[in-house]
């Protein structure tokens, strides 16, 4: 393939779909969340020719809805999965050495409250395994806090029956950031990825799958890929694209709703007891704060997936119950929602269902790689490539994605080299945390042209995603790139209204088709902010 041309410009999508299809690859990925982006960047990097689609944008199934933690999943330890603690635990070092700017050490904070989970004893105890399982560094070990640092650290705490608290080591994360990144570093090593673009049969000889024919969901046509190796990444899809009648995943339902600080101003990021014994997080981002998760089966279609109103009055009680505050429906700016896809076993609970992930090959030879968590999909991606390998009968390889940075290494050159075009130091980092050195390009571009403020800004953002991370419309725009839709919905709403004409000609696309795009957007926005 061409590498000069720049297929990630999602205007060269009908040439770079033609030298796909002339391709044979070595491997072909269906799934664009963590887990196929993962792999992508995991076997290009080994030196395997390989092809990732999406049928929709890249993460924009559950690896742009989760908690945004890659941790050491202090809940394992009640189950004692001791390798998955430690495992995930080491990762979260890994991970914010390759991604610094995506992938940042967070404190949390545990409430111990009289009727609680945890009692002080058992929580001491469990910190100390899980700062030894998870590799936490000395200076990062846990604490137990009195009383009175308890509230200290979280003045909102309401003090009838808290006893005392622990502090301890989290790292939090951008999740779709992170899967977009790893795609564009696969990218850039060789990788052919590509959205919109829908597996929607195997294509088989003498039993054994060659290809994938696939439903371009933009234009409607129909693209043969071809590779000698099949990974299915498709998160809770996976039995659908399967199409087997013994079903593999049973799915469990998560929300997070989003509130301003005006309204709940908490100091800091927290795991407390929420009403009916479980554990939920509450974690400040700039002037919001987002509250999650909730875990309940889901069985419906995938399209009805939509925040319930008993869902978020459950969130709401929790915190009533926990924060000096009075939250309610009304102070909700926005939600998302998601699935995770859990490996069956027999009869549990989804609750009860363990968390690890898990590989199946058919006796077509598709392989595929599921369950799992956001925070564990280097290694996920490492297990499910040295099975590649030796499925191939290839000379072993080993992964090198332990070592390969992503886009956020350069942060002290690039600053002042980005304050000297005359940009703030919280423009730098706003956009830094987002793109990492490539932000480079969003300032370079908007300095030659016009006035440096937030909305230009935004405007020369918009322009690069549509021609370096294959962001097809506003949708994808404000919330697989930037997250906005989430946490600034008023922003939103506001640039589409005020600065239609820039966004669209930045765009250049039909009015019709611009119209098409801003009904989207409008309806997304309609399904995060409306509960029933
Ligand atoms: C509420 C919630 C909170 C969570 N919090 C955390 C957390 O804090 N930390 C953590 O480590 N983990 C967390 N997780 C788990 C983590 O988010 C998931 O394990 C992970 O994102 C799953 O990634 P995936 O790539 O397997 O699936 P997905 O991200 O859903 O990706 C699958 C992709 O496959 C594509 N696809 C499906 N069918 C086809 C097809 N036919 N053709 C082409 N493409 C197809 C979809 O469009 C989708 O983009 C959380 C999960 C939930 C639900």
């Amino acid at each position: 393939m061409d590498r000069k041309i720049n297929f990630f410009d999602s205007r060269k999508r009908d040439e770079y779909k033609k030298t796909l299809s002339k391709n044979k690859f070595d491997v072909l990925v269906i799934g664009g969340g963590i887990t196929g982006a993962g792999v992508c960047l995991d076997t290009t990097s080994r030196g395997l020719k390989t092809c990732l689609i999406d049928m929709n944008d890249f993460a924009s199934g559950t690896s742009s809805k989760s908690t945004k933690l890659i941790h050491g999943g202090l809940r394992y330890l009640e189950q004692f999965k001791f390798k998955l603690v430690h495992e995930t635990g080491s990762e979260r070092a890994v991970l914010s050495k390759i991604a610094p700017h995506i992938v940042k050490p967070e404190k949390m904070l545990l409430p111990i409250k009289k009727e609680g989970k945890l009692n002080m004893f058992l929580t001491r105890i469990a910190l100390m395994i899980y700062d030894y399982l998870a590799n936490v560094k000395r200076t990062d070990k846990n604490k137990i806090l009195s009383r009175e640092d308890t509230f200290l650290k979280e003045p909102l705490l309401k003090k009838n029956n808290v006893l005392g608290g622990a502090y301890y080591s989290e790292y939090r994360t951008e999740d779709n950031r992170l899967t977009i990144e790893i795609i564009k570093k696969s990218y850039e090593l060789g990788s052919s990825p590509i959205n919109y673009m829908k597996a929607i049969n195997f294509i088989y000889r003498d039993n054994k799958v060659i290809g994938v024919k696939c439903k371009d969901k933009i234009d409607g046509t129909i693209l043969e890929l071809y590779a000698q190796n099949i990974i299915n990444a498709s998160g809770s899809w996976t039995d659908e694209v399967l199409n087997d009648k013994e079903k593999k995943l049973v799915l469990s339902k998560g929300i997070h709703i989003v509130v301003s600080r005006e309204k709940f101003n908490l100091s800091q990021s927290i795991y407390f007891d929420a009403i009916d014994g479980r554990m939920i997080f509450a974690i400040p981002r700039e002037d919001k704060v987002y509250i999650g998760t909730t875990d309940t089966e889901f069985n419906k279609e995938k399209d009805k997936l939509i925040v319930l109103k008993k869902e978020v009055n459950y969130l709401l009680n929790s915190l009533n119950e926990t924060f000096s505050v009075s939250l309610k429906l009304k102070h909700i700016e926005s939600s998302w929602v998601g699935l995770r896809p859990l490996i069956k076993d027999g009869h549990k609970k989804v609750s009860e269902v363990s968390r690890e992930d898990e590989v199946f090959i058919s006796k077509e030879g598709i392989i595929t790689i599921t369950g799992g968590k956001l925070t564990g999909y280097r290694k996920m991606a490492e297990r499910v490539v040295d099975l590649i390998f030796r499925k191939n009968n290839m000379p072993k390889r080993r992964s090198l994605t332990k070592n390969l940075k992503l886009f956020g290494n350069k942060h002290d050159k690039l600053r002042s080299e980005i304050m000297e075009l005359g940009f703030s130091e919280e423009q730098f980092n706003k956009y830094y945390n987002n793109y990492g050195d490539k932000c480079f390009e969003i300032f370079k571009t908007l300095k030659k042209k016009s006035k440096l403020d937030d909305v230009n800004l935004l405007i020369s953002e918009f322009a690069y995603c549509l021609k370096k991370e294959m962001c097809h419309n506003l949708l994808d725009f404000f919330s697989q790139r930037n997250s906005m839709i989430y946490y600034n919905i008023d922003k939103v709403l506001s640039l589409i209204q005020e600065n239609r004409k820039e966004l669209a000609e930045v765009s250049g696309i039909s009015e019709k088709k611009w119209n098409e795009q801003l009904i989207d957007l409008k309806k997304y926005i309609d399904q995060i902010t409306t509960f029933n």
